[in-house]
């Protein structure tokens, strides 16, 4: 069963000027396959840095700590490496990619993954079978990624990515933020199948505990000052949504 390890990870982000600006201040946290953890915190925690991090994305600078998949150094690898090893990130803002339609897209992103090709007979049932599970047009996959994609379209995309991919971990970023209650549930559907199956361990990121009344994690973290500062059961993401997270950032410090 896959694991991945993050132990005391402090990550700066680069700023345009070359200054380095401290963010993440010793993070812990393991997710195993099978497992759905939340991640839940404040606008401007750290939250997308920490999946930004993980992911391998090259602004943000690791000043310390360690991050595993497997016993092996994720730290180590490039973006690609980490996909192939895989690590998947749901971005909280996914990029257009112009020029390139989703089936294109997603046929080299499981090529990468996968190491081969997915065989031309099998690939157009799965391709249009994951596009029908989260109740896509067909025409969108001669679309453009992300191209005029509404917020509901760049994530319910995110989560065919997931689905097709298979990973072993996956990393998911606000993936509710801008969805209708419809989108919503077709999106959180799509993470429960792949849930389901076992073997995929969840990091769902967010700052609303909505989603969460659709996938119930299995631990909750609340993310603070960018560290984690309390954790428990699905019932800590209940008593966020009494309390907020005042209380926790009244200790944090005025740098919020
Ligand atoms: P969250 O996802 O929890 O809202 P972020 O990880 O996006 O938090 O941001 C954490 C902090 O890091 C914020 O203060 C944010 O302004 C800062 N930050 C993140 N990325 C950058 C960047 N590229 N340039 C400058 N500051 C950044
Ligand atoms: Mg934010
Ligand atoms: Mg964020």
């Amino acid at each position: 069963m896959s694991e991945l390890s993050i132990s005391n990870l402090q990550v700066s982000v680069k700023l345009p000027d070359g200054e380095l600006k401290p963010i993440l201040a010793g993070v812990d946290l393991t997710v195993r396959a099978g497992e759905t953890h939340a991640i839940m915190g404040p606008n401007g925690s750290g939250k997308s840095t920490l999946a930004y991090s993980v992911a391998g994305h090259p602004r943000y600078e690791v000043t310390g700590g360690s991050v595993t998949l497997d016993g092996q150094d994720v730290l180590a690898m490039s973006v690609d490496e980490r996909a192939r090893a895989g690590l998947f990130l749901a971005m909280q803002y996914p990029v257009e990619v112009p020029g390139v339609s989703v089936a294109n897209f997603l046929r080299t992103a499981k090529t990468a993954v996968d190491g081969e090709a997915p065989k031309l007979r099998t690939w157009a049932g799965e391709l249009r079978g994951a596009m029908e599970k989260l109740q896509m047009d067909p025409s969108f996959a001669q679309r453009n990624v992300n191209e005029g994609f509404s917020g509901g379209e760049k994530k319910r995309h995110e989560i065919m990515q997931l689905e097709l991919l298979k990973p072993k971990i996956a990393v998911l970023d606000e993936t509710d933020s801008g969805l209708d209650i419809d989108a919503l549930r077709i999106v959180s559907e799509g993470v429960n199948r792949v849930r389901e199956q076992g073997d995929t361990g969840l990091l769902l990121i967010t700052h609303y505990t909505r989603i969460l009344r659709y996938i119930r994690p299995d631990y909750v973290h609340v993310f603070v000052g960018g560290r984690i500062v309390e954790e428990g059961g699905p019932e800590l993401a209940e008593r966020l949504e009494n309390s907020g997270y005042e209380h926790y950032l009244a200790g944090a410090g005025p740098a919020l």
